[in-house]
């Protein structure tokens, strides 16, 4: 046996293999899955670090453990960034993850049994915004609204009369599947009818709202909830921005409420990617993201492929495979040996089970991390288009995944 303290590929060879494996297939596919990203190197590192090591209870200055001068600084440099990233009066960045965070606001305006409403996940929102399965739907008295059947768009009128209705403690808006952009003016005045809190999760979006390419929230949400490593490209992690008002009720729903000690690599990582949200580089990716999700909704289109509302405003797409005859899962599925890494997704008013669904959902962060641009996203249209009416032909699919892999070749994986 190694010493305990060896490095990883002495210590457990079978670990470091599949690691290295997992790099390498980072690196020869195109990722499409739009909560994906490549996080920066320098998060990497920070997240590898010994501030893993820190038991830090507790927020700077008032912590339960002695030892904090680094860790005390680390998050405030975090919270500073972030308060002057997005305009906002407050952050706490402990939430583990964009789950908890969500949680964490619940447990900030709720009591058990209380009334909140939410986007279903059927239209394109998240678990934790009130579905029946989720503890936001199971202890908490949980309405959803929807999208219209017409367009597709998200259904204000229906929303509003069910807030009306309800008058939920708080209002989640925010998505995981809806590819245009939200109007958070529209939500807050709906909110400010009922009194209720406003809560905008952009856990997709964040990155796109730090680089100016999708409006803020800030100002109509009181509330703001995000991941840190979908467009943002920082850790595995999550955030709460609010209010003055509100920060007392946020950071003790945190902690003491919900969790123990924060992760303090995840933290410097948020700091990082804060720091780097701030640059122009970065607000030439946000940009970059969106001007890719348009050329390659154009190339899908010009191939028959229905994208729900017809388009894309931000980093996601949402294809309708009904009009191919081709179910999701066999589409993602065979995608996947081409080479193109999506999932499969319901689309709103789905004929199909969650499980087994119409759609295919796309997103371009990734991809645009790698220097991809209009051309890398015309080829990606056209093999998509080839796989999807052709799902069974194995020949075209290794055919495809070598080309995939070739283009790749020219594009490095950051950290791969
Ligand atoms: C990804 C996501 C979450 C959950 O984040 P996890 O880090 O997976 O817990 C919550 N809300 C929205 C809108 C998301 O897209």
């Amino acid at each position: 046996m190694p010493a305990l303290d060896a490095p990883l590929a002495e210590v457990d060879a079978t670990v470091a293999d599949l690691i290295r494996k997992e790099a390498q297939r980072q690196h020869d596919v195109l990722r499409l899955i739009p909560s994906e990203n490549y996080a920066y190197p320098a998060v990497m590192e920070a997240c590898g670090s010994v501030l893993n090591n820190k038991y830090s209870e507790g927020y700077a200055g008032k912590r339960y453990y002695e030892g904090q001068a680094n860790i005390d600084a680390v998050e405030e440099l975090a919270i500073g960034r972030l308060k002057s990233l997005f305009g906002v009066d407050h952050a706490n960045v402990q939430p583990y993850s964009g789950s908890p965070a969500n949680l964490a606001v619940y447990l900030a305006f709720c009591a058990a049994g209380d009334p909140v409403m939410g986007l279903s996940l059927a239209a394109g929102g998240h678990l934790t915004h009130g579905h029946g399965v989720s503890i936001s739907g199971k202890y908490f008295d949980s309405v959803q609204y929807g999208v219209r059947e017409s367009d597709h768009r998200i259904d204000f009128d229906a929303a509003a009369k069910l807030a009306r209705e309800k008058r939920p403690k708080i209002i989640f808006c925010g998505t995981t599947a809806y590819p245009r952009v939200i109007d958070f003016a529209r939500f807050a005045e709906i909110a400010a009818e009922v009194g209720a809190v406003l809560v905008a999760d952009i856990s997709h979006i964040s990155g796109l709202v730090a680089g100016g390419v999708h409006p803020s929230p800030v100002g109509h949400a009181e509330v703001i909830t995000s991941t840190t490593h979908k467009t943002f490209r920082g850790p595995r992690g999550g955030m709460i921005l609010c209010d003055a008002k509100h920060a007392k009720a946020i950071d003790r729903a945190v902690f003491p409420g919900l969790q123990g000690g924060p992760h303090n690599g995840t933290t410097a990582g948020i700091a990082i990617a804060a720091k780097l949200a701030a640059t122009s580089d970065f607000k030439a990716y946000a940009q970059a993201i969106v001007d890719n999700a348009k050329v390659l909704a154009e190339a899908l289109l010009s191939r028959g492929v229905d994208l729900v509302t017809g388009g894309t405003d931000n980093h996601l797409i949402l294809c309708d495979l009904r009009s191919k005859d081709v179910p999701g899962k066999v589409a993602a599925q065979a995608l996947d040996r081409a080479g193109i890494v999506c999932n499969y997704n319901s689309v709103p008013f789905d004929t199909r089970k969650p499980f087994d669904p119409s759609g295919i959902r796309l997103g371009t962060p990734a991809m645009t991390a790698r220097g991809m641009g209009a051309d890398e996203m015309k080829r990606l249209g056209t093999w998509m288009a080839d796989v999807i009416e052709n799902t069974g032909d194995d020949a075209l699919l290794a055919r495809i995944a070598g080309e995939v892999k070739e283009m790749c070749s020219h594009f490095p994986a950051p950290g791969c």
